[in-house]
């Protein structure tokens, strides 16, 4: 196996990289395990200092990053750099706060005088998806750093260069040795290092099918483990919603990154109120987007990762259709170019089809309509999936209600949903458990340990 990075829009073999020997890893792991030793020692101000300058270089840097995003899975660059920036504001966000959250703080108890302190664990395995290959990572590395881990990469192999320029940037920001390590693996050497009694805990975003067997395998070494899976989200429109505003944020919620996003809206609920009135919206918007070249700025539907993706998205589409559903919009797949899809809108949707009951990772989107509470809860939760949802309505009712009943990790009103280093980040069900960002996601790499005086 080696990792190959190829640019989706031109199908051509950017650069390839050779896998890891086993000895070197072995060696890897015991760097870094030294590494950790001395890095869990440094002052915390120092540690975030090393967030900050990384912050900094990813800011300048971020034509050269957000470029090599676009060239290896295809994302527009205008949402590329987006993605770079964010990467910047979550290193910022805990090179500024990690020695508040990890203040050892005073605890009363039975005995004379008690104390938690938050100290690392070890070494952290991270293993990351390509869809956002810079933000995934970013948002492991900056907290498990911070806290005093270090931290091993296993990348997607579809990203190596963006697994490569991370590594890169954490040199360049003066990190000492090995607290950092990039690694490219096969899946029987991502075995051994979670067999190492230095691996301390995994962090994995991915997929159900990569979770069950990575967590299989951590469960029998009793380590550690964050899941950052699928979802299938609902976005809900209620009759009293500002429709304008609603249909914005649906079709950046459900477009953007060419709807290769885990909270991407991928169910739409619409009240049968407004419901015509909303799919013109939606639909107006949609057919401005405009698809093509993802290097040019004005490109916001790029081609999906490879042409797998669009097989897939083609059988999810045309059981979908073959259950009676109707495409009102797009449809069309393989051209321009061969890993191009349309925006794709489709009504009379079965509830047991594979558009409402998958993850459909790309540019469609099945429209259902409801007219009362009860119902739509149903519908909402009917999924075994419970990443995020969001809600468009001014009633307070409706949000202290829908806040409570919705069984997802992340519920956001009136905004689709996105993610935040201020605030934790997760999911229920099959789509995981544990939580990133924010003091909540740095309490994941930490051992949260009790000091007792009697
Ligand atoms: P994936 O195929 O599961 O891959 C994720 C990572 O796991 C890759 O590095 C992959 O390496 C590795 N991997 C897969 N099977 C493995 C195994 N048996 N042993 C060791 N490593 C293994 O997922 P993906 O296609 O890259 O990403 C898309 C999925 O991620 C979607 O389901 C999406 O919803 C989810 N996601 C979730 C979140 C969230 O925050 N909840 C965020 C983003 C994405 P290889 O590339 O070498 O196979």
């Amino acid at each position: 196996m080696v990792y190959k990075s190829i640019d989706p829009y031109t199908g051509k073999l950017n650069k390839q990289y050779e896998l890891i020997s086993n000895e070197e890893l072995e060696n890897i792991i015991f760097s870094s395990s030294r590494a950790f030793r001395k890095w869990r020692k440094l002052n915390i101000e120092k540690r975030q200092d090393y967030l900050l300058r990384l912050a900094d270089l990813l800011e300048i840097e971020k034509d050269f990053h957000a470029a090599s995003i676009t060239s290896e899975m295809g994302k527009p660059i205008s949402q590329s750099l987006a993605e770079v920036e964010k990467s910047a504001l979550a290193c910022r966000y805990y090179g500024e706060r990690a020695d508040e959250f990890l203040k050892p703080r005073k605890h009363p108890s039975s005995a004379g005088s008690s104390m938690i302190r938050f100290d690392p664990q070890g070494i952290v395995l991270a293993i990351m998806p390509w869809n956002f290959p810079y933000w995934q990572v970013i948002r492991c590395l900056a907290p498990a750093l911070a806290a005093g881990n270090t931290v091993l990469l296993k990348h997607a192999s579809n990203v190596p260069q963006c697994a490569e320029n991370i590594e890169n940037a954490v040199i360049k920001a003066g990190f000492p040795a090995d607290v950092f390590r990039n690694l490219f693996m096969d899946y029987n050497q991502v075995s051994k290092v979670l067999d190492s009694e230095y691996v301390r805990s995994i962090s994995l975003t991915g997929s159900n099918t990569a979770a069950e067997k990575i967590a299989a395998k951590a469960g029998s070494k009793i380590k550690k483990l964050v899941l950052e899976l699928g979802g299938n989200d609902a976005f809900i429109v209620f009759d009293d919603a500002e429709l304008e505003k609603a249909a914005e944020a649906l079709v950046y919620g459900r477009f953007q990154n060419t709807g290769q996003s885990c909270i991407a809206s991928k169910r739409l609920f619409v009240h049968e109120r407004v419901y015509p009135e909303f799919l013109n919206l939606i639909t107006g918007r949609i057919k401005t987007l405009r698809m093509g070249n993802p290097l040019l700025q004005d490109t916001f539907i790029g081609p999906l990762v490879n042409k797998t993706a669009v097989m897939e998205l083609e059988r999810q589409l045309n059981h979908t259709v073959d259950m009676g559903a109707e495409i009102i919009l797009g449809g069309k797949y393989g051209k321009p170019r061969d890993c191009f899809f349309e925006p794709t809108v489709l009504v009379n949707v079965s509830y047991e089809s594979p558009l409402a009951r998958e993850e459909v990772f790309g540019p469609i989107l099945p429209v259902f309509s409801f007219r009362d509470y009860d119902e739509l809860v149903c519908r909402v939760n009917d999924s075994r999936f419970g990443l995020g949802c969001s809600v468009f309505t001014g009633n307070s009712k409706i949000i202290e209600q829908l806040s409570e009943d919705v069984d997802t990790g992340t519920i956001a009103f009136n905004s689709f949903t996105k993610s935040d280093p201020a605030v934790p980040f997760g999911g229920v069900k099959e789509s995981g458990y544990g939580r990133e960002l924010s003091e909540y996601g740095l309490m994941e790499f930490v051992n949260i340990k009790t000091i007792t005086v009697f």
